[in-house]
Order: structure tokens, then sequence, then C-alpha cells
């Protein structure tokens, strides 16, 4: 850890990251919704040019029965087939109104013709004037239905609206139908090309902020929860566990006793004339003292111990899987090394001396509390028989 979690100062950090938060979603959500709009645009595109498509295809085969039953009728006088093919020409007609509806709408408030000019260009000019077709086409077959002579009927029907229906009217339509198609297909790829590209957008957009906004605000909440967790469990003048994180590990370190039937020793150490020091050299001292007994105390533990300062001069260790005797020569250790390593403040050499206590945790208690009274007992022993020293508490003593 390069950062120590005392350095990290994290300002209003919900408020900020909630900032962020918000406005990062918000672009998302806001390309989503231009994606979903155009992706509704694509399908209505898609269904009326797909109806405008169908209408311009039906103008070929109502051409073509229109003029089979005007056949039929002017040559075997069938009343009936005279009907169908008005019916057909009506419908077409209908047809074609309706297909260049929109382009008359725009000239009359002035506006762009909505149809290609390719496509102007075969409904109104040569070679092709589909429109000018359709109104030949139906004069001639309205004339015929309507004044039909017996003398001429095959010049009529040469010449007139069989020869049209045949060859040039059939072309014609099937080149609007052809034109319709192809550009109903370039219209969708178009709107789909930019979805597409609206897409890959939210696509790069996610993968922006994954990687500038929500990463570095993943570091920084778990800075953030790092910091919450170290100062409620550590104490700050010596990087030791604090009273209620060692109660935490306790309960833990007794289950685990309990459950595996393992032996747990507590040692409470306090160190001896703290107040002199204080009087004498100082609170500072007082300070460097509590950090020196501090350090000689992690020096002298297993990583399997805990080891907290309790308050004041005051510093319990909780051996697991440790009998009094491992017990009582851990804590002998270090009050020797405490008696002779004198610690330095300023250009002074100030001897320490340290007192401890220690209980074991029995099946019988139910938490740490009573062994750490028991040591506790003991701690009082040592200072009551002249302090530097560590007792086993004794059942009778
Ligand atoms: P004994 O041998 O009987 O333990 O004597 P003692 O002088 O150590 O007695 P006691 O435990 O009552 O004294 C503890 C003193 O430690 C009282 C308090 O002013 C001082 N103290 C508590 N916390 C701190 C601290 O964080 N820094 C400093 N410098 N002094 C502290
Ligand atoms: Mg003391
Ligand atoms: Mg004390």
């Amino acid at each position: 850890m390069t950062q120590t979690a005392a350095s990290i100062e994290i300002k209003n950090p919900i408020k900020s990251l909630a900032y962020t938060y918000v406005i990062s979603l918000s672009i998302i959500a806001l390309l989503s919704i231009i994606v979903h709009f155009m992706l509704d645009k694509v399908i209505a595109e898609q269904s009326a040019t797909g109806k405008v498509v169908n209408i311009s295809g039906q103008q070929r085969m109502l051409s073509q029965r229109s003029s089979l039953f005007a056949m039929e009728y002017l040559m075997l006088g069938t009343e009936q087939a005279k009907t169908y093919a008005l019916n057909a020409l009506d419908k077409m007609q209908q047809n074609h109104t309706w297909l260049l509806e929109p382009h008359y709408q725009a000239l009359n408030n002035g506006e762009k013709s909505p149809l290609s000019p390719t496509l102007l260009k075969m409904y109104f000019e040569e070679p092709l004037n589909v429109n000018a077709k359709i109104k030949l086409f139906s004069r001639q077959i309205n004339d015929a239905l309507q004044n039909p002579s017996e003398t001429d009927l095959i010049s009529q029907i040469k010449s007139g609206f069989l020869v049209l229906a045949e060859e040039p009217l059939l072309y014609a339509l099937n080149e609007v139908v052809g034109l319709y198609e192809r550009e109903s297909v370039e219209k969708v790829n178009k709107l789909r090309f930019a979805q597409n590209v609206v897409l890959g957008i939210i696509i790069l957009t996610i993968i922006f902020e994954a990687l500038l906004v929500f990463r570095p605000m993943v570091d920084k909440i778990s800075q953030f929860a790092y910091k919450l967790q170290y100062d409620a469990n550590v104490d700050h003048l010596t990087g030791l566990l604090n009273r209620r994180a060692l109660n935490l590990q306790a309960e833990k370190v007794v289950a685990a006793s309990l459950r595996y039937k393992r032996t747990l020793g507590v040692v409470i150490f306090d160190i001896d004339l703290f107040k002199t020091i204080n009087d004498t050299y100082g609170h500072a001292a007082g300070d460097l003292a509590i950090k020196h007994v501090s350090a000689l105390l992690r020096e002298n533990s297993r990583t399997s111990d805990f080891v907290a300062r309790f308050g004041g001069e005051e510093f319990v260790m909780l051996l697991p899987e440790t009998d009094s005797e491992g017990c009582f020569h851990v804590a002998e250790n270090i009050r020797k090394q405490i008696k002779n390593t004198p610690f330095k403040f300023e250009d002074k050499s100030i001897d320490l001396a340290i007192s401890a206590g220690v209980a074991m945790f029995k099946p019988q208690h139910s938490d740490i509390e009573e062994p750490l009274r028991l040591a506790d007992e003991a701690l009082y022993q040592s200072k009551q028989n002249g302090r530097n020293l560590v007792t086993i508490y004794q059942e009778n003593s």
C-alpha cells in the first residue's frame, strides 16, 4: 500500500460520485432513446415504402385485368366483363392518384416533391411518361367500352388499349415498381447505417465511461471504504488494532477455539509508572513511549496473534493455539526487551518497564471478557509485586 489510509481525503464523495453517475447514465439513456426512435423510423419507413411498392405493383395487374375484360366485353358482349374492366380501371386510377398525392400536395404547399427526380421523370416525362400513358389507357378503355363499334373492332383493339397494355404501359409500370423498390431499399439502408453509427457511439460511450468514470469511481469508493474501515479499526497513534476491532476479532477467535478445542491465551500489558514519564519529559515523550512499546509488541507477535491498544498505555494480546507457558514466554520476552531497550526522546535515553498479566480462555467462558478480567487481575499482581513482571493468573491466587 503506497498511500496511507489517513492521507486519503475525499471531499463530499457521495455527492460528486452521484453527479458523475447521473451524468454518465443520462448520456447512455439519451443515446438509447435516439436509437429507439431511429428503429421506430426504420420500421415506419419500411411499412410505408412496402405499401407504395405493393400498390405500384398492383397497377401492372390492374392494367392487364382491365384490358382483358374489356376485350372479352368487346368480343363477346358480356356485361359482367364490362363491369370487371371498369372496376379494375377505377381501382387503377385510384391507386395512381394515391401514389401521386404526396407530390401534388407538396406542389400545392410550394414545397419540394417527396418523389425523387428520377421517379418524377418516369411519371411525367418521355420516354416513359407513366402519367400520360395511364390517362391515355383509361380514355381508350372507356371509349371502347362506351362506344363499341362492330365494324372496326379489330382496328380499335389493335391500335388502342391492347397495344398499350401489352407492352409500353406494362413496361413503364414495371420500371416504376423497380425504382420504388430500389429507393425503398436505399432509404432503409441509410437509416440502418445511421442507427448502427449511433449504436457504435453508445458502445464507445459505455467503454469510455467504464474506463474513465466507473473505474475511477469504484477505486474512489473502495479507497473511501478502506479509509472508513481503517479509521474504525485502527488506533491512530500506534497503528495497532483498537479496542473495538480486538473485540470483533476476539469473537471469531473464541468461536474457533470452542469449536476446535484450541487453546487461547490473553495477555494484558501496562507500562510501569507511565505517569512519571509524562510528568518528567512531557506528553510527547509519553506518546513516543507508547509507540516504542507498540513496535516491540508487534515485532514479538506471530501473524496469527492479535495486538491491540486497549486505551492509554495498556495493550492486549490474543494468542490463539498458545498455552499459558507459551504466553508467559512471549510476555517475558517483551518485558525483557522493553527493559533492555531504552527509547530515544530528543537527546535523552529513557528507561521503560512494563508489567503483564496472562490468563487462558476456558470453555466455560462465554466470551473474551472473563479471561480479560482474569488477565487484568494477574497484571494487578505484577504491579503489586513490584512491577516489571509477568504473572500468570492462578485460580487460587
Ligand atoms: P502503573 O505502573 O501503576 O501503571 O502507573 P502509571 O503511572 O502507568 O499509572 P496509570 O496507568 O494510572 O497512568 C496512565 C497514564 O497514562 C495516565 C494518562 O495521563 C496517560 N495517558 C493515557 N493515554 C495517553 C496517551 O495517549 N499519551 C500520553 N502521553 N499519555 C497518556
Ligand atoms: Mg501504567
Ligand atoms: Mg494504565
